[in-house]
Formats: structure tokens, sequence, C-alpha cells
């Protein structure tokens, strides 16, 4: 992924003061990374979750979609769903069908990889 290089730095800009306004700096270089990289891990976490919600809202609205059953699903509402991260747990809306044949409930699949394995925060250590 390219990056534009104006956003890293303002990122930067805006880690580094809020890494002063938190004091942590005053640490030796372990602390100060410490610090970073937890803050970096709960914007990852934070953007995430949003970027997971606009690409919900982002799909067509249907108010029914066929089920797997052969019956109907029918949108309820927004339901609050959570996935295991690189950020550690991210929560986030996302639509939420039924369906009154089969009475099972379905949030529509994002092409994001929903079938792969969680990945574990730990992945960042490697
Ligand atoms: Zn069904």
């Amino acid at each position: 992924m390219e990056f534009s290089t104006e956003v890293v730095e303002k990122m930067a800009e805006i880690l580094v003061n809020e890494m002063e306004k938190m004091g942590q700096i005053q640490g030796g270089i372990r602390e100060v990374e410490t610090g970073m990289r937890e803050l970096l891990r709960r914007v990852g976490g934070e953007a995430l979750g949003r970027y997971l919600e606009r690409t919900d809202q982002a799909e067509s609205m249907e108010k029914t979609k066929p089920c797997e059953c052969g019956g109907e699903q029918k949108y309820q509402f927004c339901r609050k769903a959570v996935i295991l991260s690189v950020f550690g747990g991210i929560s986030y809306k996302r639509r939420y069908y039924t369906c009154s044949s089969c009475e099972t409930g379905q949030a529509p699949r994002l092409h994001l990889g929903a079938d792969r394995p969680p990945s574990s925060p730990e992945q960042w250590d490697r």
C-alpha cells in the first residue's frame, strides 16, 4: 500500500502531540515506543470499526434479501458486531436481517475476508 506522505506526517504530528500531552515522551525509548504502539493500536481499532461501518452503509440498502432456505430475509435494524483483529476486539454496527421461514438472523457478509480466521495482536510482534 502506498500512503500519502502528507497524511503520514500529519498523523505522526498528532501522535507526538498526544504523547507529549500524556507525559509519555519523558521515559526511555522503550516506554515511548510502547506508548506509541498502544496509541496506534487504539487508533487502528477505532479506524477499522469506522471503516467496517462505512463499508456496510455503502452497500445498497435492501429491505429484503433471499434466504438460503428459500424464504425471504427482512431488514430489522443495525446491530452491534464484534470481530477480533490485529488491533484487538473491534465492535461496529452492521445491518441485520431475519428470516421468518427458518427463523434465523443474518448480517450481510463483508467482502473483506470475513471467512478468514481471526487475526491476533501477536502478529504485530513478528
Ligand atoms: Zn430462511
